[in-house]
């Protein structure tokens, strides 16, 4: 099959495997280019198909040389349809580690449920022994709990109605988006789904097993962004859970044995699950091209080799609240103030002037494996 891409909004139904394979071999060679650092040496990944979790798993082991287990919800491809971006990243990731001699196992199920992190208990053992380093990045729609129960989380504010510019991504015009206050249950589903309870309940299985090293560091991602989007984001609904997320670390430093749990705050990128949230689409494109013009801007993979090679190196850089904070440049008060600026006056005629939406669009068509200049797209995939 010929294979294009088929953009629905802020979804691509479509995933192109060489694209994927591009993306992540780019992705290696960055950190290889970067050098040898000290690091981890068995590491956990639980949601390191796409976006920051990829990044993690990548820069663990090409930067680090740590064998890596990952987690992930992917589908594979059919006789009809294409597999998700994550499934033939993960299938080059395991290729490329494979040709350095590195360990690579993935996992593919619900890592909300108790099966899979059993099963994850049980490959450490056969594999591993102990792990060293467990990253939690999942970013999820929904949770199943063991009764049954499906929790959604919503992108909502908690704080009455919030109208400001957005970018409708199905024609790139400047429109007025208007999100509305989330209901008490919809924000603790979104606690129950994007929170730290089920970061706590993989800490406990793993502290259970004994397949965590006596000393291990963990690690969660969190947002906080500027003011602008404090409605949605920060002090929405999600932010809500991720202030569960920043109270689990401290639960986790507390109870489980061993443990140094940390929340990085890292940069707004597109990612599949950050560019289904209103009005940030807009946002990220007026700082790509801000940070870009101030030779600052960085992608999911600039961004972790930081965290290992800088902030988690020998004892863990935080502020004055425990966290990590990769968000540095994207804060800086140069930044933020021409992004305010540019917001104000960004509308649909000088969009391109105003916003990086050329640079937005590379980023969400890399995501699915489309876009690279040395790929072939008129080669005809074989999909099973
Ligand atoms: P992403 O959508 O690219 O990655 C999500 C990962 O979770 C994928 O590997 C997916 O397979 C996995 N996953 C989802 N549901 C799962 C399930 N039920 N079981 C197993 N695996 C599952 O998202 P991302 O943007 O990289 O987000 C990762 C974390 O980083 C999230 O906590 C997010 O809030 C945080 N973060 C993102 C940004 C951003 O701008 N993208 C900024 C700061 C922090």
């Amino acid at each position: 099959m010929i294979i294009e891409p088929k953009v629905r909004g802020f979804i691509c139904t479509t995933a192109h495997p060489d694209g994927c394979r591009e993306n992540v071999k780019q992705q290696i060679e960055y950190v290889k280019s970067r050098g040898r650092m000290e690091g981890p040496s068995k590491v956990l990944v639980i949601g390191g198909s796409t976006g920051y979790g990829l990044a993690s798993r990548i820069a663990a082991a090409f930067g680090c040389g740590a064998a890596t287990l990952g987690i992930m919800f992917e589908k594979v491809a059919t006789e009809k349809r294409t597999a998700t971006p994550g499934w033939y990243n993960t299938m080059a990731f395991e290729g490329f580690a494979e040709e350095d001699g590195l360990y690579a196992r993935t996992l593919n199920g619900d890592a909300f449920s108790m099966e899979m992190k059993e099963q994850t208990v049980q490959a450490i053992r056969e594999d591993l022994g102990q792990i060293d380093m467990v990253i939690y990045s999942l970013a999820a729609p929904r949770r199943t709990m063991p009764d049954g129960t499906v929790y959604s989380s919503v992108l909502k504010t908690t704080n009455g109605i919030f109208t400001n510019k957005s970018l409708n991504l199905r024609n790139n015009q400047i429109e007025e988006a208007s999100i509305s206050p989330a209901s008490q249950e919809e924000t603790a589903a979104t606690v129950k789904v994007m929170g730290g309870e089920d970061w706590m309940d993989w800490m406990r299985v793993l502290s259970r097993a004994g397949v965590l090293a006596p000393h291990f560091k963990t690690l969660a991602y969190s947002y906080i962004g500027p003011e602008l989007t404090y409605p949605v984001y920060y002090e929405g609904t999600i932010g809500m859970a991720k202030q569960h997320l920043c109270e689990t670390a401290r639960k986790i430093n507390q109870e489980i044995p061993g443990a140094e749990a940390l929340v990085s705050v890292n940069k707004a990128l597109v990612t599949q699950a950050s560019s289904a949230i209103p009005i940030v689409p807009l946002y990220m494109a007026i700082l790509y091209h801000v940070m870009k013009e101030k030779g600052l801007h960085e992608g999911c993979i600039q961004q972790m080799d930081r965290l290992f090679r800088e902030k988690l190196a020998g004892q863990a850089e935080t502020d004055g609240s425990g966290l990590i904070r990769l968000d540095d440049y994207e804060m800086r008060e140069d930044v933020q103030s021409e992004v305010m600026r540019l917001w104000e006056v960004v509308n649909t005629e000088n969009l391109r002037q105003c916003a990086d939406l050329e640079g937005y669009w590379e980023d969400f068509y890399h995501m699915f494996g489309f876009g690279f200049e040395n790929v072939d797209y008129t080669r005809d995939v074989p999909l099973t």
